[in-house]
């Protein structure tokens, strides 16, 4: 038996472990097995590297809730025998798998760190090593014999975020993901830097993991623009079997005050849709009431998104629909802080 850290490495698909096939010149998923002889340096790691992979790996854009649900349930048996879990996905729908996961999994004690890569990592200029390694690294960093990270993270570019607060901002820069609402965790530089009071701390009775996995995805982004129309609207709240609705307001939570746009949500509501207020803007808070422009809508039972990310607001509605809550229990949950992801 050796201490070094036992780390889970999964490998869901995306493009860290894709190569180009130079007949197409298109980016296709290759044999994992392949991505540790690519990277010779994860030897030198001070821990044990068991990789596992998707039998058939995807681009994340076929991301759905089946495969949140194979993620965690992977993780949830292995969880005992590991000590972190580095989980490689596609940027693209990074910042929403990597949330529901989040929820998923409570009184998570053991770091699941999310990342992945811009360019393959048989590139040249790739930046999947830097990511992959210091994620490793990081999933691996103990303290008084305890993990330093207990939650669910997005690692990118020198920074680890929470992965709740991420979203991704850019297709072409490495640095592709930002976190607008909360600082990152930590820092890598010449040293690996952690801003320990940023950190979830984990509750002090040790709780036993949980792992939810009724997820609904009976739901819509409905995102107002100027000439939207009450056709659009009324189509939305129409949809049949429609449980939620995320409603992308403008500035600090406003919309159209118009009569017939808030008796239609009023309507949705009485029909046992829930929806949920959040900002169009990429950073800031939904302050329901501030402006005459959303009184209205906390008036007819409107929950305040706050500073949540669409990519999370997303992620909670799908756990919170699937807990099958009250429309006063739903509203309570959704405006606390469950996993870090809300101010
Ligand atoms: N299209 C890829 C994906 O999300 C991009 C990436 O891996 O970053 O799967």
């Amino acid at each position: 038996m050796t201490n070094r850290p036992n780390i889970l490495l999964l490998y869901t698909g995306g493009t860290i472990g894709m190569v180009k096939d130079y007949k197409t010149n298109a980016l296709k998923a290759f044999d994992f097995n392949q991505l540790l002889e690519k990277i010779p340096e994860i030897e030198q790691l001070n821990c044990n590297i068991i990789p596992v992979s998707f039998e058939k790996p995807i681009d994340s854009s076929n991301m759905n809730t089946s495969y949140y649900i194979k993620i965690a349930e992977i993780i949830e048996n292995k969880y005992q025998n590991f000590d972190g879990f580095v989980v490689l996905t596609g940027s693209d729908t990074m910042s929403y798998t990597s949330s529901a996961i989040s929820f998923m999994f409570e009184n998570l004690q053991k770091p699941v760190i999310f990342t992945g890569s811009q360019l393959p990592i048989g590139d040249l200029r790739t930046d999947a090593k830097e990511n992959l390694i210091t994620s490793i690294e990081i999933a691996s960093t103990r303290k008084n014999n305890k993990p330093v990270i207990r939650e669910v993270c997005l690692y990118f570019e020198y920074k680890l975020y929470r992965a709740n607060r991420t979203t991704k901002i850019n297709a072409e820069q490495f640095e592709a993901f930002t976190s607008m609402n909360y600082p990152p965790l930590a820092e890598s530089g010449v040293h690996l830097h952690f801003n320990n009071n940023l950190l979830l701390k984990p509750k002090k009775n040790q709780s036993k993991l949980i792992v939810r996995k009724k997820l609904d995805s009976r739901i819509v982004i409905l995102k107002l623009y100027p000439g939207i129309t009450e056709t659009v609207v009324k189509s939305i709240i129409t949809i049949p079997n429609l449980k939620g609705i995320i409603l992308e307001t403008y500035g600090s939570g406003n919309a159209p005050t118009e009569k017939r746009f808030i008796d239609l949500l009023k309507q949705a509501i009485k029909n046992d849709i829930r929806i949920v207020n959040v900002t169009q803007c990429a950073g800031g808070s939904v302050l329901m009431g501030h402006y005459e422009t959303s009184v209205a809508l906390k008036k007819i039972g409107v929950v305040n998104g706050k500073d949540i990310t669409t990519e999370t607001a997303v992620a909670k509605m799908m756990y919170l629909l699937g807990e099958n809550l009250s429309k006063k229990d739903f509203k309570y949950y959704f405006e606390q802080s469950l996993r870090g992801e809300i101010g």
